[in-house]
């Protein structure tokens, strides 16, 4: 065997293995996956040529309409393979749209592979690129083909400039790997004719792009086959750099939590591999050409770009049509609540922040109607910018020291006056106006910032405190809240200790409020620190009583002072039987020698009936709201003379 044919049948090995493997981990995906295996087509072809062409020339057979064609078949599909690269790398990067609007750059990318296909199809009369009757020979215009094939080349080039912003350095590593590859084998055999280098060197090409840029686990879900998450974001991502516009479907099953609750791990995932089998053929049947995407929680997306977008609605109607009809799984009947919402971007959903924080939970925040929603109809445009933008919110109010903390009185029925308030924080954001402190300390306590804005409230509230004018309104203490991310840090009994110390007030002052929700964790450090600072003189509520999981050993356990009724208490007042359980409740608090702080009181009749009930204190709008400390020390200093 000669020295060409044998890295021609290396070169088919690696293409076979590359095919194979491309089946198994089912790259049919997307186009750019499909232009991969037609790449990998092309080039396992334009090798079985050569390997003819070669066995042939060996043979003898000089002038044979067989070597004509083993040689014809060779050169035009080893030349095409450049406009191959071109468009996969397009499809790849999904920037068609860009290139199509441009008709001098359509024409430059399909007008030398005519120019090729055209000299190739009349060499039989010309002769001018090759010829077989006295042996395989070049043509006087042979260069013609290297010539449009550096176009390309440079056409890559050109490429990969304009579109640098989409590529990692992984994909620009593996793209100009493959250029010096295909350039490197190209030359050697210009040079040395004989020497058959550049099949061998276009399937390694192709083996190299498929390591570094085809790899499709990262981007497929193993229980759906559908794209994964990342898929998802790399794609929006790069519609959104691209100015691309799509539709998208947001399919968010409401109810799958208590789906995967009833079914367990595995057969929920059984059953969600039936409901995007479902979803996969809704989009077959009805022709919607979108592309599929699951992305985690039962939360499905279909992609509807160029011409396919008209689709979108028909393909939505039928998906909740069909998804909410119940589902027979395993002899269990399964009625899912698929919530569709239909978004055009960048329209509806400006930046990629925005889409990605609306779809995570759209499903928990909007009423579930049954209805196919558009997401222009269901947000408050600045409270989803406050939602995408919360951190860097925050971050800008830590830097300015723009938090301030309110206060709320607290009236004493024993001693008809005020006797303490409830520290409570308020963000007036420059740019979005009034940030409420639930938003503020959920996101605050998923960055991690909740420790730096407890030790900025917790500083301005002791400040307060040390001054002057609380001194004269004769207060007993400040209750100041706590979250459950601070109570569960172990360094909060230094903190809360030393910035009492700085401002010598004593800890007697302040009241610690923990949610319920914060103690029903179990954790060592939260016990310890209620420790420490209990014997350090601080003493705790325990906040919004009644709303969540009252885990009612833990409330013994706990070292509390109050207990703070949560305000759905006082919002039930019209029931009886709510009466004789708040009643029973308070009879048992009291025997236990906690005090009872009312939440939410609103009213006259409220504020007489807890008081009847011997409630120790209310709080509420009743007697104000939370307001600023100056005009609070106006308040009391008013109300408690
Ligand atoms: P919370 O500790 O249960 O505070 C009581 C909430 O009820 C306050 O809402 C208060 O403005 C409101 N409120 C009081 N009286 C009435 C009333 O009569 N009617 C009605 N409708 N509402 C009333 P706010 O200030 O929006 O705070 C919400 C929650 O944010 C607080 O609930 C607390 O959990 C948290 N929070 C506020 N400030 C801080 C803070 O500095 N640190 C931490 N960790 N959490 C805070
Ligand atoms: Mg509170
Ligand atoms: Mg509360």
């Amino acid at each position: 065997m000669g020295k060409g044919i044998a890295l021609d049948v290396a070169a088919l090995i690696v293409l076979a293995v590359l095919l194979i493997s491309c089946i198994l981990r089912k790259m049919t995906a997307s186009k750019a996956n499909r232009m991969f295996l037609l790449l990998i087509l092309m080039v396992a072809l334009s090798t079985v040529c050569d390997i003819f062409s070669v066995v042939l020339d060996k043979n003898q057979a000089v002038g044979s309409r067989a070597l004509y064609a083993a040689h014809l078949g060779y050169l035009a599909t080893h030349f095409l393979t450049a406009p191959l690269y071109l468009l996969f790398f397009i499809s790849l990067f999904d920037t068609w749209h860009k290139l199509e609007k441009n008709t001098v750059i359509k024409i430059l990318i399909f007008a030398p592979s005519l120019v090729m296909l055209l000299a190739l199809a009349l060499n039989f009369r010309t002769g001018l690129i090759f010829s077989v009757d006295g042996g395989y020979t070049r043509g006087p215009w042979f260069g013609l083909l290297y010539v449009c094939t550096l176009f390309y080349v440079l056409f890559d080039v050109f490429y990969i400039v304009w579109f640098h912003k989409l590529f990692s350095v992984g994909d620009f590593l593996a793209i100009a790997s493959v250029l010096v590859f295909a350039i490197g084998s190209m030359v050697v055999q210009m040079l040395v004719p004989g020497n058959l280098v550049e099949m061998f060197g276009g399937s390694v090409s192709l083996l190299i792009l498929s390591a570094f840029m085809q790899r499709p686990e990262e981007y497929v879900d193993s229980f759906t086959g559908l794209m994964k998450h990342s898929a998802y974001a790399r794609d929006m991502k790069r519609n959104y750099l691209n100015g691309k516009h799509v539709i998208v479907i947001m399919l968010n099953i409401s109810n799958f939590a208590s789906v995967q609750a009833m079914l367990g791990f595995d057969f929920s995932m059984e059953f969600l591999k039936i409901v995007a089998g479902e979803i996969h053929d809704i989009n077959r049947k009805t022709h919607g050409h979108a592309d599929l995407y699951y992305l985690d929680n039962g939360r499905f997306r279909l992609v509807f770009s160029g011409g396919s977008r008209k689709n979108a609605e028909r393909v939505a109607e039928e998906l909740n049509h069909t998804l909410k009809q119940p589902m027979n799984f395993r002899g269990i009947d399964i009625t899912l609540a698929p919530f569709l919402v239909i978004s055009q971007c960048p329209e509806e959903m400006t930046d990629f922040k925005m889409l990605m924080s609306f779809g995570a939970d759209f499903h928990k925040k909007n009423y579930y109607t049954g209805r196919v929603m558009r997401a222009g109809e269901m947000y408050d445009r600045n409270q989803l910018d406050i939602q995408t933008n919360i951190d860097m919110i925050i971050e800008r109010a830590l830097e300015n020291d723009s938090f301030q903390v309110y206060y709320q009185p607290i009236y004493s029925v024993a001693r008809g006056r005020f006797i303490s308030a409830e520290a409570l924080i308020r963000l007036f954001d420059p740019q979005h106006g009034y940030i409420s402190p639930e938003e503020l300390i959920s996101a605050a306590e998923r960055s991690g910032a909740i420790h730096r804005i407890g030790e900025v409230v917790f500083d301005k509230v002791c400040q307060f405190i040390a001054g002057e004018d609380f001194a004269r309104l004769g207060l007993d203490y400040v209750e100041v809240n706590l979250s459950v991310a601070q109570i569960m840090d172990s360094d909060l009994p230094d903190i809360i200790i030393s910035t009492v110390n700085k401002y010598q007030i004593p800890p007697s002052r302040i009241n610690l409020e923990i949610t319920e929700t914060a103690a029903a964790y179990t954790q060592m450090v939260m016990m310890e620190n209620l420790d420490k600072l209990t014997k350090a003189g601080f003493s705790f509520s325990l906040d919004d009583y009644g709303t969540g999981y009252s885990n009612m050993k833990r409330v013994i356990q706990m070292p509390l002072k109050l207990i703070k009724l949560d305000k759905s208490f006082v919002d039930e007042g019209n029931n009886p039987k709510m009466w004789i359980f708040l009643e029973n409740t308070v009879r048992m608090l009291r025997d236990m020698k906690m005090e009872i702080v009312v939440e939410g009181v609103e009213t006259r009749e409220m504020l007489e009936a807890f008081s009847h009930m011997k409630c120790d204190f209310i709080q509420g709008y009743y007697f104000s709201e939370p307001i600023p400390q100056k005009n609070f020390v106006e308040f009391i200093a008013g109300a408690n003379k």
